[in-house]
């Protein structure tokens, strides 16, 4: 089974063939991030109208990449939601045009379940049920995964996402956009215990995540040093905001794999490229006896690999979108 998968749901335009699910022929990526970087952020409709540039050109890559013909793909995978509508609705398109074209089914998949699925890529042991932890730039979820796109939601972020802390920190910190790789970095020059940032707790809801409070810490933190006059080491800063955010994530995860009885353990989103959760989360997984599975950075953040990874077990459960696909900017974790 070859599928065709294309990506558009941010500011990456995203094509990729993949085969029986976990063996990706190519996967092409043209990024927007320099073009946003002038805004602090990503532009909506600048957005979409690069993703409309650039969305022919990114396809025939991807499949002179994988040396094939669009006569040779089994299906046609593409994310419907959740992301900006104007850049949905070009990969949605492009997808139903081809699938139309060449008489292919056509998969509309969930860009979550892309993210989760970008583990079976390099895992090729990986198979559900399994515990995951989904920390990206929109999301923060603690899921249990049945079987394949079968989510059972145990914790969830009460306010910001993992990844938008990380972004809204950076630019506070004059680091800049994209946030997450540039803390990383600078935290790996500073001390994770110069400042103690506080984990929220919620109370009655041990799973569930909360990073709305550290984030006005931090920010706090900076005003009244500034105030005193004070030189605040952004280096330091950065490692204690990520060491606080790393060990909501690490011990509320561990906490449900052991309450929950489940021995692999998966993070997956942009911030699980994020280097001090990665080692962190091995670190508590070895000490527990849990197997840890992780996408190498590159299949962390939004990518179509991913993608086709997902539709492949779509497809083999016998999900197929009508030409009616729409984008669903909204779209819910575990709703299709
Ligand atoms: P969603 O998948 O929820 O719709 P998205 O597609 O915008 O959101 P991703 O592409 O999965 O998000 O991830 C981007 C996020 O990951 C950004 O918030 C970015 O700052 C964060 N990120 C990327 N690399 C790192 C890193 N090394 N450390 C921490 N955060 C990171
Ligand atoms: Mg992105
Ligand atoms: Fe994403």
């Amino acid at each position: 089974v070859y599928i065709l998968a294309i990506e558009s749901s941010c500011d990456e335009t995203a094509a990729a063939v993949v085969k029986n699910g976990r063996e990706v022929l190519s996967n092409v990526i043209s990024s927007q991030i320099a073009l946003h970087t002038l805004f602090g952020g990503v532009v909506p409709e600048i957005a979409s109208r690069k993703h409309i540039e650039k969305i022919n050109q990114v396809i025939q890559e991807a499949l002179d990449e994988a040396d094939m013909t669009l006569d040779e793909m089994t299906a046609v995978g593409v994310t419907y939601g959740p992301g900006l509508v104007g850049a949905l609705l070009v990969g949605v398109s492009a997808a139903k045009a081809i699938a139309y074209a060449k008489k292919l089914p056509l998969i509309g998949v969930h860009h979550i379940e892309g993210h989760v699925s970008a583990n079976f890529i390099e895992n090729k042991e990986l198979e559900p049920p399994f515990l995951c932890l989904i920390v990206s730039g929109g999301h923060t979820h603690l899921v249990k995964m049945k079987d394949y796109g079968e989510f059972e939601i145990i914790g969830r972020t009460r306010d910001d996402a993992a990844g938008e802390a990380f972004d809204k920190v950076a630019r506070a910190i004059g680091l800049g956009y994209p946030g997450g790789p540039k803390i990383d970095k600078a935290a790996r020059e500073g001390n994770p215990h110069a400042m103690e940032f506080p984990r929220a707790k919620i109370e009655g809801a041990p799973y569930d995540f909360s990073f709305s409070g550290l984030k006005s810490a931090v920010l706090n933190y900076l005003n009244h040093e500034k105030m005193r006059g004070e030189e605040v080491s952004r280096n330091d800063l950065a490692a204690s905001f990520q060491n606080a955010v790393v060990e909501s994530l690490v011990s509320r995860t561990i906490l449900a794999a052991r309450e929950f009885n489940i021995r692999d353990v998966v993070i997956a989103g942009g911030v699980a490229s994020n280097s001090a959760l990665r080692a962190a989360m091995k670190v508590a997984c070895e000490k527990e006896g849990f197997r840890f599975y992780y996408p190498s950075p590159a299949l962390c953040t939004d990518n179509a690999a991913m993608i086709g990874a997902a539709a492949y077990y779509e497809y083999q459960k016998g999900t197929r979108s009508g030409w009616d696909l729409n984008a669903v900017p909204n779209l819910k974790l575990g709703e299709r």
